[in-house]
């Protein structure tokens, strides 16, 4: 084995999530040497419902995900705390649905065919910048990189150690996956619950996996402790509260509030949930992680200052899809929380409000063109910044 320790890598990923492990793969694709370190030993689980919308697997360059799919959803069924139920069905699949330590380790695999080194158990320790060069402290020793690609988390430290202020938390989320009876999971084959009239927003869900079920709740920060009786209490209306629980785990969601909010200093770049990229209306991810790393490693091979080139691509391509997020998650949440009976209503009978939704979560369109089509969108937006 290489001695990872001895050379000056082009590029050190500090992170094996979606974020981390494409960034990995494109960088060797392009023939820049590239060591990606994870802290811990591979597979890894994370909490995560594990949905992956036509969107990711776009920016994914189309990639086959049936060796690791748990099955596809095409269909998202509302509830409001368990009542007022109803189904919508989008006529293309909408999601992939995976289990995310075999999701992670088939993006790392492709990262290590195309020529990175992976080092797992090795948890980056502290980053300092020198002259041109990047020093990484590990449990191993000492790594030196050209360039740093912090894909490291909601909770990673390497954004403190840059000295970049990373987007602050703004929901907990709570995930327990439960072997279902055979009926809920018949039930729940290739449909999705999405549960709202949480205060002051958030929701709660059901995604199908292979022989169990994804449950869980994302809610507002100073809801977290509470989280885990809300799920609970979710599990009884699903009628699964006897079901045996067989992973449990919570996990802060940060996200990026506006361009200057930073994601790069010098050769320094911060991906996925590291810089806050996840929207508030889903509070999905997986997209934005992705599409950070294939805005890292463009700025990153194209650019003499990939920092900047990087914010720009960030604050083109990301923020606006954030940013409008945001304000239809404003406007929804406030709906269904103020006037449950109408919101509930007007959202089953207005088919239009399903097929925009489902035409950004199969990649057809975004956030930001839909919301531009709304009367008063720009009074919304700036309401809401
Ligand atoms: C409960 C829950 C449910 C969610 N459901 C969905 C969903 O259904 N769909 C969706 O799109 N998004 C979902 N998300 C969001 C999604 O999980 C994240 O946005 C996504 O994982 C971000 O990917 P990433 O690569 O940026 O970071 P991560 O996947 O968090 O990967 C970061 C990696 O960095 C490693 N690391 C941290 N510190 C160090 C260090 N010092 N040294 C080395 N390695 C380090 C970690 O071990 C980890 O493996 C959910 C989030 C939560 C909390």
């Amino acid at each position: 084995m290489r001695d990872y320790r001895s050379q000056l890598w082009d590029a050190v990923v500090i992170g094996a999530g979606p974020a981390g492990a494409t960034a990995a793969r494109r960088l060797s694709d392009a023939g820049a040497s590239t060591l990606l370190l994870e802290r811990q030993s591979l597979p890894r689980y994370k909490a995560c419902g594990g949905g992956v919308p036509a969107r990711t697997v776009q920016l994914l360059g189309g990639l086959d995900l049936s060796s690791v799919s748990e099955g596809r959803v095409d269909t998202i069924d509302i509830s409001r705390f368990g009542r007022h139920q109803f189904r919508k069905t989008s006529k293309k699949p909408l999601a992939w649905m995976v289990m995310r330590d075999r999701f992670d380790q088939f993006l790392t695999d492709m990262a290590l065919a195309a020529g990175a080194m992976i080092e797992d158990a090795a948890p980056v320790q502290s980053v300092v910048a020198g002259s041109g060069l990047y020093e990484l402290e590990t449990e191993r020793g000492r790594v030196r990189a050209r360039h740093i690609l912090a894909a490291d988390g909601a909770t990673g430290p390497t954004a403190r150690w840059l000295g970049i202020a990373a987007a602050p938390t703004r929901s907990a989320a709570y995930e327990v996956e439960v072997a279902a009876p055979t009926a809920a999971l018949e039930h729940w084959r290739r449909a999705a619950n999405v549960d709202v009239g949480y205060r002051p927003w958030g929701y709660g869900w059901v995604f199908p996996k292979d022989g169990k079920l994804s449950v869980g709740v994302v809610a507002a920060p100073k809801h977290g402790r509470s989280i885990r009786k809300q799920t609970d209490r979710y599990l009884s209306r699903l009628g699964l509260a006897d079901a045996r629980l067989i992973n449990v785990q919570g996990h802060p969601i940060r996200y990026r509030r506006s361009n200057d909010e930073p994601v790069a200093r010098d050769r320094a770049l911060l991906l996925g949930d590291a810089a806050g990229l996840a929207d508030e209306f889903t509070a999905e991810g997986i997209a934005y992680a992705v599409h950070s790393a294939n805005l890292a490693t463009d700025a990153l091979l194209r650019s003499d200052d990939p920092a900047a080139a990087y914010r720009d691509a960030v604050n083109t391509w990301i923020q606006p899809e954030l940013d409008a997020a945001r304000t239809i998650s404003r406007l929804y949440y406030w709906c269904v929380t103020s006037w449950p009976w109408l919101a509930l209503k007007t959202s089953k009978h207005i088919n239009y409000l399903w097929s925009a939704f489902f035409r950004v979560m199969r990649g057809d369109s975004t956030y930001a063109d839909e919301l531009s089509r709304l009367p008063g969108h720009q009074l919304a937006q700036r309401a809401v910044a």
